[in-house]
Formats: structure tokens, C-alpha cells, sequence
């Protein structure tokens, strides 16, 4: 199939290189042109103006915000075909992708939204969780592209369905991430390695991704490396808080993790690592996890 990618990140970067492994043909657009033409170079996808997108039979987009993919649907409207799918595995906005999916039918080109989980190394190694809002016919024609690159994918709803589940998971990481950090700085405090604790912790019941993954690999080390933008996170985190206020539930601990990843945006900057804010964390407490 002839498929287009916008937005070669972090995640859109491998997620094309998957899907010409897979044998498709792939266009590839990024705003800032090099980055394309690398892309083309290293995987044999070909670089394309943001208009030769349109050719394509089933259009990824992949930026970090919903405003962002409105920008470019806005832009390729006048060229866009009927029949097209339009796949967008952006975290974007409930919201925002019922209006997006509004705009594209005007013109006969069906929205998924298919925000996805796993990270850089998910993506690189096309095991992602790829949850998927939108009907059940454009789901079943997005199915094999999606299948190159996640190892479960499930139709989660309707339009905005896939983005509110992707805003509660990431509200769950956020919220994980900080309580682990709060927790096991308190115990080396009191005497107690990050390390041995977690070895408990990690069979017990308190275990999450943060404690089994991001804590070990890249805190206990001080590498914290750079994958995931926190400002991203935070975005994430202010959608998960409008989906559960959406639905009048009682949530003072969205809230909290909302104004909790907000502040450490502003303090540690919109691009540092997620992970990073262990950091904050760490300096109010005057002790570090090790
Ligand atoms: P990056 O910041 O690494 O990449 C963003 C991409 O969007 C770049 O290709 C950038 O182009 C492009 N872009 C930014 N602004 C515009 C614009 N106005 N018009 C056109 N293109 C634009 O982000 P990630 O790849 O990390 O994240 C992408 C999405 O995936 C986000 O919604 C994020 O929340 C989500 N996500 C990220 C994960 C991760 O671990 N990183 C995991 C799961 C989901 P340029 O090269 O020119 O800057």
C-alpha cells in the first residue's frame, strides 16, 4: 500500500522505518526537511512535500500536540482524496480529533485516532500498544499498516475514544512515576537502597512501570536519558484531567498530578526527559534515589 508519514520524532522516526519493512511504500514529510531526507537515505522511504502527502492511500500523522495535526489537515484539505485514511498517532485531544475527523469527511477521507504506548523502544522494536478510536470499517483497513507496528492493537471506541484511553494512561504513569519517587527517596532516607526496596517492591503489590522500568534503568544509574519530552507528558496529563471532568467523576488526584507536571514543566523546561522529575522530587527532599 502506498502510505505517507508526517512527523519523523521520536516515534515517527521508527514507526515509517516499520511500516516499509512491513513492504509498504512510504512517503515521508517532516517539517524540518533534513530529518526527512535522512530518513529516506537510512530506510529507502522517499522524502516528500508536505502536498505530495495527498497521493497516498493512508495518511500517519504523528506531532505532538492535536493543534498541530488540525495545521496540517487544514493544509492538505484542497488536496485530499476521497476513500483516504487518515491515522493519527499523535496523544492528541478527544475533543479536537471529533473536529479533525468533522473537517476530513468533508472530503470523504475517514480519522482514526490511534495514539500509541511503549515508548521510543516499543516503537523501534514495533511492539507499541496501539489503541484505536473510530469506526469499525476503517478500523478493520487500518488493521494490517497498524499491525507493523504494535503487538496489541485494540478498537477502544468511537472518534476521541483512542485519545481519552491514551490521556488516562499516561495520567496513571505520571502519577506512578511521582508517588515511586516520593516513596523510595522517604526509604533511603530511613536507611534503605533504591535497589533492595524495589527488589521487593517489584514483587509486591505497589509494582508499576515506573518502578519496574524507568526507576531501575535510567534513575538508579543517573542516566535519564531523553525519550520522552515531559512537556509531552504534561500535555498528556491536562487531557486525562479534561476527560475525567468531562464526566463530572470526583478527581483530586488527576487534578494534583495536572498541577504536579505543569510546575515541573516550568522548572525543569519543556524539553526534559519525563523521567527527570524525579529530580524535583529529590531536591525537595534533600536526598537522592540510589
Ligand atoms: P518529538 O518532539 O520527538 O517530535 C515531534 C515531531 O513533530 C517532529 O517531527 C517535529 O518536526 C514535528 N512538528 C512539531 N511541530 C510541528 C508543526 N507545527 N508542523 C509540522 N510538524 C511539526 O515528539 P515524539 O515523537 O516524542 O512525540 C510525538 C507524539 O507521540 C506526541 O503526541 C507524544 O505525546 C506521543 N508519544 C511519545 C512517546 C515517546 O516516548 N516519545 C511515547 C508515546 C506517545 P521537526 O523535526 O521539524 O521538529
Amino acid at each position: 500500500m502506498r502510505v505517507a508519514w508526517i512527523g519523523l520524532g521520536a516515534m515517527g522516526w521508527p514507526m515509517a522505518k516499520n511500516l516499509k519493512k512491513a513492504g509498504h511504500e512510504v512517503l515521508v514529510y517532516n517539517r524540518t526537511e533534513a530529518k526527512a531526507k535522512a530518513h529516506a537515505d537510512a530506510f529507502g522511504t522517499r522524502a516528500v512535500p508536505l502536498e505530495a502527502v495527498a497521493d497516498a492511500e493512508a495518511i500517519f500523522s504523528c506531532l505532538p500536540t492535536s493543534d498541530e495535526v488540525a495545521g496540517v489537515v487544514e493544509a492538505l484539505l484542497p488536496r485530499l482524496r476521497e476513500g483516504t485514511l487518515w491515522i493519527d498517532c499523535t496523544s492528541g485531544e478527544p475533543e479536537k480529533s471529533r473536529a479533525i475527523a468533522a473537517r476530513l469527511s468533508e472530503k470523504g477521507v475517514v480519522f482514526l485516532d490511534a495514539p500509541v504506548s511503549g515508548g521510543v523502544a516499543g516503537a523501534e522494536a514495533g511492539t507499541l500498544a496501539i489503541m484505536v478510536g473510530g469506526d469499525e470499517a476503517a478500523f478493520e483497513r487500518a488493521r494490517p499498516l497498524l499491525a507493523a507496528l504494535g503487538r496489541r492493537v485494540v478498537r477502544v471506541g468511537p472518534v476521541g475514544a483512542g485519545h481519552a484511553v491514551k490521556a488516562v494512561n499516561n495520567t496513571l504513569l505520571a502519577v506512578n512515576l511521582w508517588a515511586a519517587a516520593e516513596g523510595l527517596v522517604a526509604l533511603a532516607k530511613a536507611g534503605v537502597p533504591a535497589g533492595v526496596a524495589l527488589e521487593v517492591i517489584n514483587a509486591s503489590s505497589g509494582r508499576s512501570f515506573a518502578t519496574m522500568e524507568l526507576i531501575p534503568d535510567r534513575v538508579l544509574d543517573r542516566s535519564f536519558p531523553l525519550t520522552f519530552k515531559l512537556g509531552l507528558l504534561a500535555k498528556d496529563v491536562r487531557i486525562g484531567g479534561r476527560v475525567v471532568e468531562d464526566q463530572g467523576v470526583v478527581s483530586p488526584v488527576f487534578h494534583l498530578a495536572r498541577e504536579l507536571y505543569q510546575a515541573a514543566a516550568r522548572e525543569l523546561g519543556e524539553d526534559a526527559d519525563h523521567v527527570e522529575v524525579v529530580r524535583m522530587v529529590e531536591r525537595w527532599a534533600g536526598e537522592a534515589i540510589r
